[in-house]
């Protein structure tokens, strides 16, 4: 068994019941998701009711509310000094939201320090989180996501995220969430990613790994340049990536696809889920899922 998904939209009207069904509709058993727009503040109230019947329809359909992971927009950046203040607050309120959601995991971008230097960077997301866990006294988890060091990025490499793992107080609260796509493209060798996780358990531990994103990469290695790339289509591979689902120290762990929509109109993920659930990569699938698209047109 193992927990596999996607990222899902999340809207006003439907909210976590519209999530659960796209993601039962690519046959999933856990799923990631915005609480709003990822660029902007606007959030609407949690509705309880549409929040029950979620719940009802995951327990129907096998997917397990543990292993839904909610990702904190990206305007939310705790590295840089100027923009702290609003970090806190709305990381705060993402937090209770959570709460509200019964969803126990977040995944969040350190930050990036814009020219202070990583130094400094760390510093101020220590304070961030600090800040947040003081005046948020709930149990969500806020789970640092490992970075491609693109621009001033922090997170780029495991001792970064030790780094501010050791200046946060509360840091029982705080997980990984590594990104195979961020790990390429930082410099790490997704080929042998035993080393990676040895590398990953002596700096850090592996029982702070609590998420993985599945991505393939559509640059080199070491390019730190972030651009995800469709299963078995990118410079990972399809290979690479099913060992990393398929580790057997990892089973617990949610899976979740943050690969790039088809032509971006068609999301992938139900091709891709049922590739991973047979352990089998299919030559030019991306070519049947365009043909189909046109077909649709016609
Ligand atoms: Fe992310
Ligand atoms: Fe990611
Ligand atoms: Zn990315």
């Amino acid at each position: 068994m193992i927990y596999i998904g996607s990222h899902v939209s999340f809207d006003k009207k439907d909210q976590l019941l519209k999530s659960t069904k796209e993601a039962i509709s690519y046959g999933a058993n856990t799923f990631m998701f915005y609480t709003g727009a990822p660029q902007n503040t606007i959030r609407s109230s949690i509705n309880n009711q549409k929040t029950l019947e979620a719940i009802d329809l995951m327990k129907e359909n096998q997917i397990v509310l543990d292993k839904v992971i909610v990702h904190a927009p990206y305007i939310i950046n705790l590295a840089n000094r100027d923009n702290l203040d609003f970090g806190i607050r709305f990381l705060i309120e993402e937090l209770e939201r959570c709460e509200q959601l019964g969803i126990s995991m977040i995944v969040l971008h350190p930050g990036s320090h814009v020219g202070k230097g990583v130094e400094e960077g760390i510093k101020n997301i220590i304070h961030g989180l600090n800040e947040v866990f003081l005046k948020n006294q709930g149990n969500v988890k806020i789970l640092l996501e490992t970075m491609a060091g693109k621009g001033s990025e922090i997170g780029k490499n495991f001792s970064e995220l030790k780094q501010i793992m050791d200046g946060v107080i509360d840091n029982q609260r705080l997980g990984i969430c590594m990104d195979t796509c961020h790990l390429n493209d930082a410099g790490y060798n997704m080929a042998d990613f035993d080393s990676v996780l040895k590398d990953f358990d002596s700096i850090l531990g592996i029982e702070k790994l609590n998420c993985i994103h599945i991505n393939d990469s559509k640059n080199e290695r070491s390019s730190h340049k972030d651009r995800h790339e469709n299963l078995g289509y990118g410079t990972v591979g399809f290979e690479s990536l099913l060992k990393i689902i398929y580790h057997p120290l990892l089973k617990e762990i949610p899976k979740i696809l943050e690969t790039p929509y088809i032509n971006r109109e068609k999301p992938p993920y139900k091709k891709e889920i049922e590739m991973i659930k047979n352990k089998e990569f299919e030559k030019n699938w991306k070519d049947s899922i365009e043909k189909e698209a046109l077909e649709n047109v016609e």
